[in-house]
């Protein structure tokens, strides 16, 4: 039996990662969050650690008792890299500071969830490849890249310990996973400005017009979290082909559109029947704020990952809305409605 600590176990990506290594059933979890809501299961291979990473000892107690720590945590939401930069900041840099010693000093796999951001604004925006692409963030002021940075220091760290010393790491770039459980709806369990797909959802359950920020020209190549969740599951088991590498997870072939995000999630809401889609344009900087900067698109290469894990992305986008549209109606109509 293999232990594996996963912080940030109770959140979108950990709460779909613990379910998959439960299910494979030769794995130990502890999963590791400040709350559990996420979490459906109760399993005799499950442990719940309750806690926030900058709590002293809880890194070291984590790190201790596993044998690999998967490291979910992050401040991940656009809205807050030019409203709150010095938590987002500390969030993805320097309270992992001390994971990656502790990582160092005990001799502990660790498997790091980075970001695709890291490549910034880079263009052309297809095919951005691990080991070739350069970053391009953009000025100090544009604090949009405040999250970039942080995340990119963080490899750059793993991998300065990976190169001359020897840790043992794996980072995963996740390229706009999309699934069920993801972020929240404001106004019911949360507050402020999640990504782009809880918002269109939370429009869609108030019956409101979807805000298409700069008109929607914006594209992403989104993946569904359950093909993420299998290529995480085999960067577990394929250790030895994956230690020390920097692996992008996600799906070319779903690269669309914002405003055509915005019409398909409308048209699955409406479960067939011909409603017209409510869209209304906002500026990135009445909808985010100053500072705020965009993407035009990005485009993964995902060849490292097909050969290193011998793994392809199948879900498209199309297959993908119904099961998301199903999960956050039964979580969130009941309030939704009572709230209108
Ligand atoms: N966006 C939008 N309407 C929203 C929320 C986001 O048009 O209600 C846009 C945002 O400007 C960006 C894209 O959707 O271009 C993807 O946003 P997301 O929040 O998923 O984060 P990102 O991919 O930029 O990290």
């Amino acid at each position: 039996m293999v232990s594996i600590g996963i912080l940030g176990g109770g959140g979108f990506l950990g709460s779909h990662l613990l379910a998959a290594l439960l299910s494979r059933g030769d794995f130990q979890v502890e999963a590791v969050d400040t709350t559990f809501v996420k979490v459906a299961t109760s399993h005799p291979q499950l442990v719940l650690t309750q806690g926030s990473i900058d709590e002293p000892g809880l890194l070291a107690g984590v790190v201790a008792r596993n044998q690999i720590v998967v490291s979910t945590t992050a401040l991940c939401n656009p809205s807050l890299y030019n409203t709150q930069p010095a938590e987002v900041i500390h969030a993805n840099f320097t309270h992992l500071v001390p994971l990656v010693e502790l990582c160092v000093r005990e001799q502990k796999r660790l498997i790091h969830f980075s970001t695709c951001e890291v490549y910034g604004k880079t263009l052309p925006a297809a095919g951005l490849n691990e080991d070739l692409s350069p970053f391009l963030l953009g000025p100090v002021a544009k604090e949009r890249w405040s999250y970039a940075c942080a995340k990119q220091l963080l490899e750059r760290l793993l991998w300065a310990h990976g190169q001359h010393g020897d840790l043992n790491f794996t980072i995963v770039r996740p390229f706009n996973v999309i699934g069920p459980r993801m972020d929240f709806i404001p106004g019911i369990d949360g507050e402020g400005i999640p990504r782009v797909l809880a918002c269109f959802m939370r429009a869609l359950l108030f019956g409101e017009a979807l805000p298409l920020v700069d008109g929607g020209r914006q594209r992403r190549s989104f993946i569904y979290v359950d093909d993420f969740t299998e290529a995480v599951l085999r960067v577990i088991e394929r250790e030895a082909a994956c230690r020390g590498q920097i692996i992008n997870i996600g799906n070319p072939h779903n690269n669309t559109r914002i405003d055509e995000l915005a019409s398909r999630l409308s048209a699955v809401f409406a479960s067939g029947k011909d409603v017209p889609v409510r869209r209304v344009e906002v500026s990135a900087e009445e909808f985010y704020g100053a500072g705020y900067d965009d993407v035009v698109e990005r485009i993964p290469d995902i060849d490292k990952a097909r050969s290193l894990l011998n793994w392809e992305p199948h879900t498209s986008l199309e297959q993908m809305l119904a099961p998301i549209v199903d999960d956050y109606r039964a979580r969130y109509q009941p309030q939704a409605a009572g709230e209108q």
